[in-house]
């Protein structure tokens, strides 16, 4: 028996149960040989930002070391879409002699089609593939009392915590010591645009040093201060979780250590926070059981009439930050200099573009995927839907966001409109949350006046989704 392992989005080699088990079946110190296929066509199909390939590449070059070190020998080949995975899958097994495969499952439709794909083509070649469940805390297994899935974020929040206090949290597996750096093949030039992402540090080991500061000096306020984009005070872990640099048992092995109770009895803030965890296993459940959210469907399906606008220059305004609603622009441009945005910023923006500007949810949550570090197809959605009231349990859709209002109560003094938007950074604060009388005032130009009516927009918001 000779074993590889297939790395996806789970570049990691703790709390890896495909490397786990690969190991343990590893006869010797010989290497493990494992790949990875990178595919320019996928991400280009999923409009993957050039940053998040940036922080791929990166992280495979350090990940290659780091694995050599623990008997891992890493390869990266590079396939055009999900279409060629089961004859590269092949081609490397039979290079390396190899009769069984280890992986850990992807949930969503275009990913378990190929792994079924994989398994038929190698099995007719004579390898087996033994497949895991490692990306989520909980695999979408939580069923409700009548079968189905959970179509509530609650009562699915409850379940799944019922689920992780009764299976308990996997404990943490020692990675052999066995340097096989010799046999290493040098990673390819990078099939795709890249834009640089070394504000984010990548390797194992430093982002299990981010998640454990967090979690000993900052957790405990998430609840207090989450909603403040100026005090930077979330996990900025997002990225992390996407590639699978990071798994989830890591976390919540920590969060075990604050109460004995786990996943009960927290405090506030470490409670919050694992609730927003669960938040993104529901929407990886939702994206394994529902296909159509993957092709571009509204979970509620009448708010695909919903009468658009098709205006692409208020679009651009909008990606541009140009609005004149400062906190709008603000977030905007948080997301063109960083890649990243605050999640509250983010609810903001994409109720505006949806709510304000009656611009299709779908050409937002495209942009945001062209631009995020962490673009993560489940949770863009969700948090799309959700935003624009077509989702699960979205917010309802007369609960229309007022940006300035919002503004207001998120950035007070203006300390997050003023780090994003240079022409406001000297206008006093009673005015930088709806700044067009001060500008008009001081006979300036440099920053646009809001470009709707937002009381008007939202009763033609209403009127329209009311027909529906
Ligand atoms: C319109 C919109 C689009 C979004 N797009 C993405 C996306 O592409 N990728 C992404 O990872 N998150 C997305 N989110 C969710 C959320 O904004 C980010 O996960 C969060 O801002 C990441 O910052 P953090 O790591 O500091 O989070 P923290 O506040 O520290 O939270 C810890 C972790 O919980 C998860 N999480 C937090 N909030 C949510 C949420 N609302 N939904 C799902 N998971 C959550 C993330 O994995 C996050 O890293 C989106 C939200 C909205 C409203």
């Amino acid at each position: 028996m000779s074993s590889a392992i297939w790395f996806r989005n789970d570049l990691r080699l703790h709390d890896n149960p495909a490397v786990t088990a690969a190991l343990q079946q590893q006869q010797g110190s010989k290497a493990i040989p494992a790949l990875y296929l990178a595919s320019p066509g996928q991400w280009q199909a999923h409009h993957w930002a050039a940053i998040k390939i940036d922080l791929l590449w990166r992280h495979l070059a350090q990940f290659q070391r780091d694995a050599a070190q623990h008997q891992v020998a890493l390869e990266v080949i590079i396939v055009d879409d999900w279409q060629q995975a089961a004859k590269a899958c092949l081609s490397f097994c039979q290079r390396h002699q190899i009769t069984d495969l280890y992986f850990n499952a992807e949930y969503p439709v275009h990913e378990q089609r190929r792994d079924r794909a994989v398994r038929v083509w190698l099995a007719e070649h004579q390898v087996t593939c033994h497949q895991f469940d490692g990306q989520l805390l909980v695999a979408p297994v939580i069923k409700t009392q009548s079968g189905g899935y959970y179509q509530k974020f609650t009562p699915f929040n409850r379940a799944w915590r019922a689920h992780l206090a009764a299976a308990g949290i996997p404990a943490a597996t020692p990675l052999p010591q066995q340097d096989v750096t010799q046999q290493l093949v040098s990673i390819p030039p990078c099939p795709a645009s890249r834009r640089d992402s070394s504000a984010w540090p990548v390797g194992e080991a430093a982002v299990q040093q981010r998640l454990a500061a967090y979690i000993s000096d900052q957790v405990n306020n998430y609840a207090a201060e989450r909603d403040r984009p100026s005090c930077d005070s979330t996990s900025r872990l997002s990225p992390y979780w996407e590639l699978g640099i990071l798994g989830p048992q890591a976390a919540v092995r920590l969060l075990q250590q604050l109460s004995p109770e786990f996943p009960y009895g927290l405090e506030q803030g470490a409670d919050v926070w694992l609730t927003e965890l669960a938040w993104r296993e529901f929407y990886q459940h939702l994206m394994a059981h529902i296909p159509r959210l993957s092709y571009g469907k509204a979970f509620q399906q009448h708010t695909d009439n919903f009468p658009w606008n098709e205006n692409t220059d208020e679009f651009l305004r909008w990606c541009k930050g140009r609005t004149g609603f400062p906190i709008v622009d603000a977030g905007m441009r948080q997301l063109a200099a960083e890649g990243w945005m605050h999640n509250r910023v983010r609810m903001i923006v994409a109720n505006f573009l949806v709510k304000d500007l009656h611009i299709d949810w779908r050409w937002g949550e495209q942009f945001f995927m062209q631009q995020l570090i962490d673009g993560s197809f489940p949770a863009n959605n969700g948090g799309w839907q959700w935003s624009a009231s077509t989702g699960t349990d979205a917010v309802p859709y007369f609960r229309v966001f007022n940006p300035t209002s919002q503004s207001l109560k998120v950035d007070p003094d203006g300390r997050y409109i003023r780090t994003w938007i240079k022409e406001l950074a000297d206008c006093p604060t009673a005015h930088i949350h709806a700044p067009g009388a001060w500008l008009q005032a001081h006979n300036r130009s440099d920053y646009p006046q809001p470009m709707v009516d937002h009381s008007r927009a939202r009763e033609r918001f209403l009127a329209a989704f009311k027909q529906l």
